[in-house]
């Protein structure tokens, strides 16, 4: 990659930003397309997000990426916002157009990516899946859209905090995605779970550096089996001690980083407005997270 002129700039906005693997993965894609372009972290503080944005559309920034904590406080900052990030509550990639910056959701796509990819997806009944998601913080918003878009008709949200939780259900009665979603306290967990045919942790509870943490009990696994499929958003450490009770009962265990790559793999198409390599972006991610390819 060489950065000359006529060199276009795409990021990421965050606090902190520093750990972002978005870095490594965007500008591997952009070295193998040979397309003219670089993809730089931008540590923005909250009070300072406005100015940013303003300062990016200036310079003239093709588009950006958000993540903790802006990705809700930015939609007031924007001239449209797709449907899908109206229901999700959250923009996680930004694009120019002449119409000024519009913000989408690629989470929900990088989610959906590696259940659709799982090797019995095309006969997977998916509106008969019992799916319960643990936590009520930003990342389920988009496990509960994507569960939608697969047609679940069964979501049980699991969380330690009611009022959140009373919150969380309401966000959805005006959106324009319908949601078949029932809320528990944490205490309703094990009468949740038999009978789960999607489990997905969105808890940070087993990341980094606390890998010897899980959201679940071994006894609360007793009664999922092989036909369960465990996922973990998390990516550091792969596996996490979650997905290691997943697979002690041999259930069908996913992690975080297809996600990661796959939110990335869609924004960067949006952007470049070409056909993206997908596998030189997971091969770049699994090589910082140390992850066999
Ligand atoms: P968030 O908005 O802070 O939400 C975290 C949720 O977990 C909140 O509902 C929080 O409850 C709950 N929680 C935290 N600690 C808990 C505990 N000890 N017991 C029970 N519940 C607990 O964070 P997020 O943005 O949704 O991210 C959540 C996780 O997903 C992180 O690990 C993140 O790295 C991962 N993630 C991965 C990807 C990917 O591409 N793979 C993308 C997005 C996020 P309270 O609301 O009560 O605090």
């Amino acid at each position: 990659m060489q950065i000359q002129g006529t060199t276009k700039l795409l990021g990421v906005m965050g606090d902190p930003v520093e750990h972002s693997l978005s870095p490594a993965m965007h500008n591997a894609a952009i070295a193998h397309l040979g397309v003219d372009y670089v993809y730089l972290p931008f540590p923005v503080k909250p009070a300072k997000l406005a100015t940013a944005v303003a300062g990016l559309a200036a310079i003239g920034v093709k588009g950006f990426n958000l993540t903790i904590p802006h990705k809700q406080a930015i939609i007031p900052l924007l001239s449209e916002v797709s449907p899908l990030a109206q229901s999700v509550g959250a923009v996680n990639t930004v694009y120019w157009t002449e119409r000024g910056w519009l913000g989408t959701n690629t989470d929900v796509a990088g989610f959906l990516a590696p259940l659709r990819s799982l090797n019995q997806s095309p006969n997977r009944d998916w509106k008969h899946t019992k799916v319960v998601i643990l936590g009520a913080g930003g990342a389920a918003r988009a496990v509960v859209a994507g569960c939608r878009e697969l047609g679940c008709t069964e979501i049980h949200l699991v969380g330690r905090n009611r009022d959140k939780l009373a919150a969380f259900a309401a966000s959805w009665l005006n959106t324009p995605i319908s949601v078949p979603l029932t809320v528990h306290p944490w205490e309703e967990l094990s009468m949740v779970l038999p009978e789960t045919g999607l489990l997905v942790n969105t808890t940070p509870i087993g990341m980094y550096p606390q890998v010897e943490r899980s959201p679940l009990t071994d006894a609360d696994f007793t009664c999922l089996n092989s036909q369960t499929i465990v996922y973990d958003l998390i990516y550091t450490p792969s596996p996490t001690q979650f997905l290691q009770q997943a697979k002690a009962v041999g259930a069908i265990a996913i992690d975080g980083s297809e996600m990661l790559v796959q939110q990335g793999a869609a924004a960067l198409k949006i952007w470049l407005e070409q056909p993206v390599p997908v596998e030189v972006m997971r091969q770049a991610l699994h090589q910082k997270l140390g992850l066999a390819t």
